[in-house]
């Protein structure tokens, strides 16, 4: 069985390099010309943790190949998978399907170049809108005859930072296929995985894509009633993380997604709840749900920066504020959408200078905020800072040294999105602590 995986992003290589330790040949292709020669030297252009042995041990085998020529990749494959980007569209919050069309236009264009090629399976894996899979379809049938190829659906649940984890053993595989031929050949790509008995589940294509984008908003509608259940706390003096456990310990609702924090952000969660509230609109389903997470998400970022404000007494303008974590979330060094972005502007909007700290992050962080000063160490983050605020729980910032950081800093001021610390402990050091959904100690 041949592979070729069209995309090298963060679902692209992992899903790639995991198929290869599986034994099947894969060819990763991408139009970004520096990416694959960094590959083809044995770069790795991300950071996920695991992915660079695989891929070396994969490319060791013979296994895995990186190119920019999709044709040569998608004539040699059985299979195609689609992991290109679908970011939102400018203006309208709508998934840019621009990519996926692009790369089903080359592959039709191949396919046609070849007459006498045999059957493949393109598979669309990069999240798209209910109904891309039928375009993607149209997009062949204008350059191949409809008994050479299938349009499948298997959209993609890893966690960047536990991608590798995920992809070899997740909750559930959703596979949309609407004939038996596609079936069979997608059961022999996910053989391996159903020997580890990760249940394989096949639907409809439509149901597929729909599927992907109602788990990422479920998600988020969990995140986001907790947040605003520690809000409630805040004001009524409650514990957050004892309702979480109070509720989190029924099965019906699970002890997962209720930690409360600045608000969800990351590549997937703000744009496919803004996908789905669109898809819904044009359908004339809307989500009144979704729009109402999305717009309390959106509003919380920034309400967060006034969490820091306050903790210094209603006025921030020329105090320097510690910026401890940038990424959205712990164990990868992607920053798209992450919620330092929003936090950080607001901070610099009422005046405060702004110091930032992140064990991965930093490199793509300079590209997205200006006047930032990046230090490589959090407690020279701290150093003579007015306050330091977590808004990332990397390992490093879970276990700070408390004493050494009291003492960089020029107030013993932590504000502390992520609920890391123990109020008590806090205050017994001398800290103001400002925690989410807790109550604060002085
Ligand atoms: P990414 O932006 O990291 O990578 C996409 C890659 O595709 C880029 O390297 C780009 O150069 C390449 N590309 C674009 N057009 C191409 C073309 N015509 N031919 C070859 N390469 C092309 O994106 P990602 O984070 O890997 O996400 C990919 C898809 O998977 C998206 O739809 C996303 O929503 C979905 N997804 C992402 C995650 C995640 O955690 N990142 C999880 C599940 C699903």
């Amino acid at each position: 069985m041949k592979i070729a995986m069209i995309g090298c992003g963060y679902v692209g290589l992992v899903t790639g390099a995991c198929f290869a330790s599986f034994g099947f040949s894969v060819a990763s292709v991408d139009t970004d010309e520096s990416k694959i020669a960094s590959l083809k030297a044995g770069g790795v252009p991300i950071y996920e943790p695991g992915l660079g042995e695989l891929l070396e041990r994969g490319t060791k085998l013979g296994l895995v190949s990186f190119t920019t020529d999709l044709a040569e990749a998608v004539r040699a494959a059985d299979v195609i998978f689609v992991a290109v980007g679908t970011p939102s569209r400018r203006g309208d919050g709508h998934a840019d399907l621009a990519y996926v069309f692009a790369a089903a236009e080359e592959i039709g264009r191949t396919m046609a170049a070849e007459p006498e090629g045999g059957y493949k399976v393109v598979v669309v894996k990069s999240t798209v809108p209910v109904g891309t899979g039928d375009e993607v379809e149209r997009i062949l049938a204008r350059h191949v005859p409809a008994e050479r190829y299938s349009v499948a659906s298997n959209p993609e649940f890893l966690r960047e930072g536990a991608a590798i984890e995920d992809f070899k053993r997740p909750d559930r595989v959703v596979v949309g296929v609407n004939d038996e031929r596609a079936k069979e050949v997608m059961a022999r790509v996910y053989r391996p995985l159903s020997l580890n008995q990760a249940p394989v589940f096949y639907t409809d294509r439509r149901t597929a894509e729909l599927t992907k984008y109602a788990a990422n908003a479920f998600l988020a509608t969990k995140i986001t009633f907790i947040n605003e259940i520690a809000d409630l706390c805040e004001a009524t003096g409650a514990n957050v993380q004892d309702v979480a456990r109070g509720i989190g310990l029924d099965r019906r609702i699970g002890p997962k997604f209720l930690n409360a924090g600045p608000g969800y952000g990351g590549s997937c969660f703000p744009k496919d709840t803004q996908a789905l509230i669109k898809t819904a609109q044009d359908f004339g389903a809307p989500i009144r749900i979704v729009e109402t997470v999305a717009s309390v998400n959106d509003q919380r970022k920034r309400a967060m920066a006034k969490k820091v404000v306050k903790a210094l007494g209603g006025e921030i303008r020329g105090a320097t504020i510690a910026v401890l974590g940038l990424t959205f979330k712990p164990n990868t060094d992607d920053m798209r959408d992450a919620p330092s972005l929003a936090i950080v502007q607001a901070l610099k909007d009422m005046g405060a200078e702004v110091r930032a700290y992140d064990p991965e992050g930093m490199e793509n962080a300079r590209r997205m905020m200006e006047g930032v000063d990046f230090v490589t160490d959090p407690y020279d983050c701290a150093k003579d800072a007015d306050a330091a605020v977590i808004v990332t729980e990397w390992d490093v910032l879970r276990a700070l040294d408390l004493n050494l950081l009291k003492s960089s800093l020029k107030n013993p001021v932590l504000i502390d999105l992520r609920n890391v610390y123990e109020p008590g402990e806090m205050a017994a050091r001398g800290y103001r602590y400002v925690p989410i959904g807790r109550p604060s100690v002085e």
